[in-house]
């Protein structure tokens, strides 16, 4: 998407936001006519889900190179992504069980079977569950953890095939492409979807009243995701300081490379600055080259506290008491996630539904975030061009 039609849809998506509030605020229940818009919307997202994971991910891993001679670097920059994430996680789950941004906003959702089915996996169910006896019957049902487990087995095994797998190599690369294309045609689609989405729960939250009752939960949840990103950010500079051995003047250095993910929305797009800047402040090139590019794609701390909190607080919206092994699925999808989701604008949202899929939440919940997540997004690829900036510096101290 160019950046003029960038720019395009995101005043469009203002607009929606703002005509869906007023839809549901004078219309009430007669709002709930446009429901199928929203449904139309989320359906053309999940359309792409399968797909778009296992693209994504086979061929995420498989540019790695051949996976066993990724050696002592591979190790350290694999070990802080999945440690930074996993805390991310955490640090999101934790501010939403606290501050409880859905308390009193409650929603029913409109299958409750779905609703129904979680809070009922233990740890060795959900260990079980992620190898998949037949794939195939995987992405018929969308058994997404099974999806992305085979899918990093493939991507890997590509790696060391040599010649013989180039051929699917390529063939993966293009297939994801194309999914981000229709992507990319769908968000043009997200005006509509977002009006709808935006109007439904108010209206059914009782119209005017609904409105005051809603901007207090989507707020609360907006708060405690921006506290979770700054959290996580500080923890991050605490570690640059400790386990890198540098300061403030790395932070100093690199703010060109934040801003621009900040106007950005693009991790990807931020990867030449990140990598000059990191550069010119000196740390070795060959540590920088290795962890920012890699870092775009599969290391999304930002996005993580952003679907832990997100899941947790729809959770509470929709009345689905999560127990334990809730939690672990969640920390562990959102890692995962973060592998599937590209650096791109709002690439995290089919993640983002893959999640809510997983942990037993409607999809349709998702409207209910979507009217600020042009802004949220903005502040989580900040956070997570700063994770892979400390990444680079963590490596280039323990690749001296
Ligand atoms: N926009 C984010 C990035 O580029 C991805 C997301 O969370 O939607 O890093």
């Amino acid at each position: 998407m160019s950046k003029r039609h960038t720019m395009l849809l995101l005043y469009s998506i203002i607009v929606s936001v703002i005509l869906g509030v007023a839809a549901g605020w004078y219309m009430g229940e007669d709002a709930l006519m446009f429901s199928w818009m929203g449904t139309l919307f989320l359906n053309a997202l999940k359309m792409v889900v399968v797909p778009l994971i296992v693209a994504a991910i086979i061929s995420g891993v498989a540019s790695l190179g051949d996976v066993r001679k990724l050696g002592k670097p591979g190790g350290i920059t694999f070990l802080y992504f999945i440690v930074t994430t996993l805390i991310a996680a955490m640090i999101g789950m934790s501010l939403a069980e606290i501050a409880v941004p859905g308390g009193d906003f409650h929603l029913t959702p409109s299958d409750v079977s779905i609703a129904a089915n979680a809070g009922t996996t233990s740890i060795g169910e959900i260990l079980l569950g992620l190898i998949s006896p037949n794939i195939v019957a995987s992405a018929a049902n969308m058994d997404l953890l099974q999806l992305i487990i085979f899918s990093i087995i493939f991507g890997a095994a590509l790696t060391v095939t040599g010649e013989k797998g180039k051929a699917v190599s390529s063939f993966f690369e293009s297939l994801n492409g194309i999914m981000m294309v229709i992507v990319g045609w769908i968000m043009y689609l997200s005006p509509f979807g977002i009006f709808a989405l935006v109007a439904t729960p108010i209206a059914e939250a009782g119209g005017k009243e609904g409105v005051i009752e809603t901007f207090a939960a989507v707020g609360g949840y907006l708060v405690i995701v921006l506290s979770g990103l700054v959290i996580h950010s500080v923890l991050l500079f605490i570690v640059l300081i400790f386990i890198a051995g540098r300061g403030i003047t790395y932070l100093r250095d690199v703010l060109p490379a934040l801003l621009t993910a900040l106007s950005t929305s693009s991790s990807s797009a931020t990867v030449p600055l990140s990598i000059e800047c990191a550069t010119d402040h000196g740390l070795p090139k060959s540590p920088v080259r290795f962890v920012i590019p890699l870092g775009s794609t599969i290391n999304m701390n930002g996005t993580a506290v952003y679907q832990s909190v997100a899941t947790i607080f729809l959770a509470q919206v929709y009345g689905i008491d999560m127990v334990f092994s809730d939690y672990v699925l969640i920390a562990l999808t959102t890692s995962l996630a973060s592998i599937g989701s590209a650096g791109i604008p709002q690439g995290g949202h089919i993640m983002t539904l893959m999640l809510f899929s997983i942990v037993g939440i409607p999809a349709e919940g998702f409207g209910l975030i979507l009217g600020v997540d042009w802004f949220l997004d903005r502040m989580r690829t900040t956070l997570n061009v700063w994770g892979d900036l400390v990444g680079a510096a963590v490596l280039a101290r323990f690749t001296k």
